[in-house]
């Protein structure tokens, strides 16, 4: 018996009509006669009455495991709980389903980060704090109480927000994490979606805050995933409430408009003593923005813990080291780690491509480009920067030979595999027989290896594309392009939507592909985390978005940061104890010491 594992099925994978019930067949206990995992008749979802259940009483726990091998639709998760884990937990969706433990602390006037991976009871947390869900306290079967609840609470940080929240003083306003959804809910222009919130007269102050104004009479359908991302912002912050949850603040933003939105996320907590609850994989900002900490950290889709809260620093920092001190618990086996001086700039292959000084401009009035020349080497990763509406993409295509330069020629065309910045994969068609389709490849222990595992695709294999969440897109979408054959890989913001791991990862399946293959990757990106740990060099764009840009030529990591930083007014730090950079707050002592000395980020 071990009620310290929990077993958790997945009602829409469990389909006992095909399978035959090998699990139930070779469960040990089931074998001596004992009921361990049982029918749920009526319990069971509606159409599958024969679904089945497991008791975790009689359980033997992780280390048996064999029904989880036996089923081969990937329907249950046996798991054991940390011994650290002593409480019970806050709410479970039932029998063998999604367990939460701990709730994270809104505090009025001040900004709660979360951090941790998804699927791992965010949301879940948010319905019970903003009151739409009563926490059951694992006692699925009984009637939830909010007295209960309180109780539990009684005597912690909690308990006041929870007595508010009861007694029906709080109101929540939300910013949902996949901002691309938004379209299908909302039919007319930016001006009345925005109009309908403007409950503190602030909507005129927050439009210019984030540049919505140019937009502000297109039809929501009509606007990019970026101006997607401010206007929902802005419709979140103009609300008039007591506490507000931001799930996920930085997808498609630049950096300039991620510091933006930090900002502003900061100024209307401290200003109405707001609560904000912001979930955020971007930690340069997320460390910037949040005063305090929980992380979140479990098996997602089984269970979730969330942390009591941290300071921001020793949050991040015990985060990125794979050990949180005050559970005693390694959440993962190796620490992430950032280079405190910029790594020799040694370019490792040969010339992939060498292009000239060239021009190109979209038409009188329109935006140009003028990109200086420079070489691009094979077995490098190439990271490029720089805000919105520069000319990156334009530039692609002129690599590619889908744009002609006005002045200037390449005289290679390059094969590029591109991933754009906003997928669109919408086919009603399989994970894996989409991408059996795009390589012969799929499926060898050298495509699982390379691809595969570091983007976690087992598990979503036989889903359809068009039944994906953004995050697993995103994967999706990377690999699809790594498992192109061609000279040049170019993928645009692939940290949108993955978790920190998941972009820890996806960085080094890049990194490894371009190795292994003598191939080149360009990934452009606004996370500087991600920039500093895929970057072999850089390449930078300045200039006025949508007016006119400059390409500069790749460069070494410090030179091609300086320029980068110092373009955009942003210094970073390195945190003493773990040597990770920091967003310097604008105007600090640090802040002008590193502007008049020109080391903007590796100090
Ligand atoms: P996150 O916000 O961290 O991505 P969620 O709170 O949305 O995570 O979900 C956590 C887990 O709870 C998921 O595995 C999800 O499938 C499960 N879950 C969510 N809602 C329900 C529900 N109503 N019944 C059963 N399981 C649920
Ligand atoms: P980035 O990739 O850096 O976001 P792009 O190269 O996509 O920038 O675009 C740079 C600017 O050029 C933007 O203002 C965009 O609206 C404009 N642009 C892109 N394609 C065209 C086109 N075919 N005609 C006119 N303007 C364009
Ligand atoms: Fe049975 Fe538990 Fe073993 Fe699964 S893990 S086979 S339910 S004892």
């Amino acid at each position: 018996m071990s009620s310290d594992s929990i077993a958790v099925v997945d009602l829409d994978r469990c389909q006992p009509d095909r399978c035959n019930y090998e699990c139930q067949n070779f469960c040990p206990p089931n074998r001596t006669g004992k009921e361990c995992i049982t029918l749920r008749g009526d319990d069971a979802q509606e159409g599958d009455p024969d679904q089945i259940h497991i008791s975790e009483e009689i359980c033997l726990g992780e280390s048996c495991g064999i029904c989880v091998e036996k089923c081969p639709f990937d329907a249950i998760e046996i798991i054991n709980l940390p011994s650290e884990l002593e409480q019970e937990p806050v709410h479970r969706y039932g029998d063998n389903a999604f367990a939460l433990y701990g709730l994270p602390t809104p505090e009025p006037g001040s900004v709660t980060g979360i951090l941790g991976p998804n699927g791992i009871g965010k949301s879940t947390a948010v319905h019970a704090l903003a009151g739409e869900m009563t926490p059951n306290l694992g006692e699925y079967e009984d009637e939830p109480d909010w007295d209960a609840v309180l109780d539990r609470y009684r005597g912690t940080q909690l308990q006041n927000y929870l007595e508010q929240l009861i007694d029906g003083d709080i109101e929540v306003a939300r910013k949902p994490q996949y901002v691309d959804q938004i379209p299908k809910q909302f039919d007319g222009k930016v001006r009345e979606l925005l109009e309908r919130t403007d409950e503190r007269g602030e909507l005129d102050y927050l439009v210019d805050e984030l540049s919505i104004r140019p937009v502000l009479d297109q039809d929501i359908d009509s606007i990019s995933g970026g101006e997607l991302q401010r206007v929902a912002l802005a419709a979140t912050l103009a609300r008039d409430v007591d506490f507000y949850f931001l799930d996920e603040i930085t997808p498609y933003l630049d950096i300039s408009q991620r510091m933006t939105a930090a900002r502003l996320i900061e100024e209307i907590s401290e200003a109405g003593d707001r609560s904000m609850l912001v979930v955020e994989h971007d930690l340069a900002i997320l460390d910037l923005l949040a005063d305090t900490l929980h992380i979140t950290y479990g098996e997602p889709g089984a269970y979730g813990v969330v942390t009591d809260p941290k300071s921001v620093r020793n949050g991040v920092n015990e985060y990125l080291s794979g050990y949180l001190d005050n559970e005693n618990m390694r959440i993962r086996p190796e620490a992430i780690t950032f280079e405190e001086h910029a790594p020799r700039s040694a370019t490792k292959g040969q010339p992939l491509v060498e292009y000239p000084d060239m021009h190109k401009s979209y038409g009188e009035g329109e935006f140009s480009l003028d990109v200086e020349g420079g070489t691009i080497y094979e077995s490098e990763v190439l990271g490029v920067v720089g805000p919105n509406g520069i000319g990156k993409s334009t530039l692609a295509k002129m690599f590619t030979g889908a744009l002609e330069p006005d002045e200037g020629e390449i005289d290679t065309e390059l094969d590029i595999a591109y991933k754009p910045q906003y997928i669109e994969i919408d086919q009603p068609m399989r994970v894996d027989a989409f991408l059996s389709s795009i390589t012969d490849e799929f499926g060898s222990s050298y495509w699982n290896t390379e691809i595969a595992q570091p983007l976690q695709l087992e598990s979503i294999m036989e889903q359809n594309l068009d039944d994906l969440s953004g995050g697993e897109r995103q994967r999706v979408a990377i690999a699809a392009c790594l498992s192109e054959d061609a000279d040049l890989y170019l993928l645009d913001e692939p940290s949108a939507h993955l978790d920190v791991e998941q972009r820890v990862q996806a960085t080094s399946a890049i990194r490894r592909y371009t190795e292994n293959h003598d191939a080149t990757a360009m990934v452009i990106d606004h996370d500087i985390y991600m920039i500093d740990l895929l970057s072999d060099r850089l390449m930078v764009f300045d200039g006025e978005p949508a007016d006119h840009g400059t390409a500069r030529p790749p460069q070494g990591m410090r030179d091609g940061m300086n320029d980068f930083l110092a373009d955009l007014g942003i210094t970073f730090r390195r945190d003493e104890r773990t040597g990770r950079p920091r967003i310097n707050k604008p105007g600090s002592q640090k802040d002008r010491e590193q502007k008049r000395s020109g080391e903007y980020y590796y100090s």
